[in-house]
């Protein structure tokens, strides 16, 4: 099979994207969606853990510049940024967008409408379809994609997500999504509550990523260098070691695989409720980064995606995991 066809088409032409929209749409009269598992009506208005309702909220849409190489290329990633969370981390650094359900009430739209955005993106010359935060959307996202198909929309789909997902919900998407960009953020649930008060991240987080290896396997790029399938892990170092990095990478490694792209971000600045937590109220220091660096390369994998330090917005290029570490 090609794996720069977009395998939704296929399922489309069948009318299997339909039905799996429907499938999806039904759960929302008890919302399942996530592993909240909040039982609310979203189609009478009754709100969950995410406040989310039957339509979508997007909160923005871009060309994104500024994510790995490998989604971004020269002409961007094309980014929806979905608003809401099923997390809640206290040093969210969008929280505007995603804890403020009131304040991001005005950006509800209509799949009709957010249809259009992918096809806006992909005229605009985007790479793919980049979908920010869409764990609690996920009906909505792929009865939008089966409205853009027909009319033309063929990017391969991008699922960036902070993991907090549930196996049923990803199990629909298998054969919609192309690159899967999960977030690893913990190895210790008592971490993951504290500081996103999710209790059982751990345990969701792992068995997401597995779940999401087994449709889509190790990360593979097309003759530009640009991802076309796979799983890119994205690890956002803590201070103070409380993203647990080297149990993570290690579980990743052994129980995943080092197929998988691992992105090794250093971009955490103490935001939103971080300066009520003494130990997160500060940037990551270098030491930190250069201690994630040094296990990522113990442990092997293929490809490693690398931030400055002093400019974490980008990437550096052509990182060798060899070189000592420095901007
Ligand atoms: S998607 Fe929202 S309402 Fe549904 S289970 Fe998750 S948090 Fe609750």
């Amino acid at each position: 099979m090609d794996d720069a066809r977009p395998p939704y088409i296929d399922l489309h032409a069948s009318g299997e994207l339909e039905q799996i929209a429907d499938r999806l749409e039904k759960r929302l009269e008890a919302c399942d969606i996530c592993p909240r598992l909040c039982g609310v009506n979203r189609l009478r208005g009754e709100r969950g853990y995410c406040h989310s309702l039957e339509k979508p909220v997007v909160a923005s849409y871009c060309e994104h510049r500024g994510e790995e190489p490998v989604l971004s290329g020269s002409r961007g990633s094309g980014t929806i940024f979905f608003a809401n969370c099923n997390l809640r981390c206290v040093y969210c650094q969008n929280y505007q967008i995603s804890q403020d359900w009131q304040g991001q009430e005005v950006n509800t739209v209509t799949v009709e409408t957010l249809a259009g955005y992918m096809l806006e993106l992909q005229n605009r010359g985007c790479h793919n379809l980049n979908l920010v935060s869409p764990s609690h959307f996920v009906p909505q996202i792929v009865r939008a994609l089966g409205l853009a198909v027909p009319l033309g929309f063929r990017l391969p789909v991008v699922y960036n997500t902070n993991s907090y997902d549930s196996l049923e919900t990803l199990a629909e998407l298998e054969g919609v999504v192309s690159i899967y960009l999960p977030d690893l953020k913990y190895a210790d649930d008592q971490q993951a509550k504290k500081y996103s008060r999710a209790a059982d991240y751990t345990l969701h987080a792992r068995q997401s990523i597995r779940e999401m290896y087994r449709q889509a396997g190790g990360l593979k790029l097309d003759e530009n260098g640009m991802g076309v399938k796979g799983v890119l892990v994205r690890h956002l170092i803590l201070p103070g070691g409380i993203a647990g990095t080297r149990e993570s990478l290690a579980w990743l490694s052994e129980e995943v695989s080092r197929e998988v792209g691992l992105s090794l971000m250093s971009q955490y600045h103490p935001s939103n409720w971080a300066k009520r937590y003494a130990e997160i109220n500060r940037n990551i220091l270098k030491e930190e980064y250069g201690a994630a660096l040094r296990i990522a390369n113990e442990y092997g994998f293929k490809r490693t995606f690398v931030q400055g330090l002093s400019s974490p917005q980008s990437y550096l290029p052509d990182f060798n995991l060899g070189k000592p570490f420095g901007n």
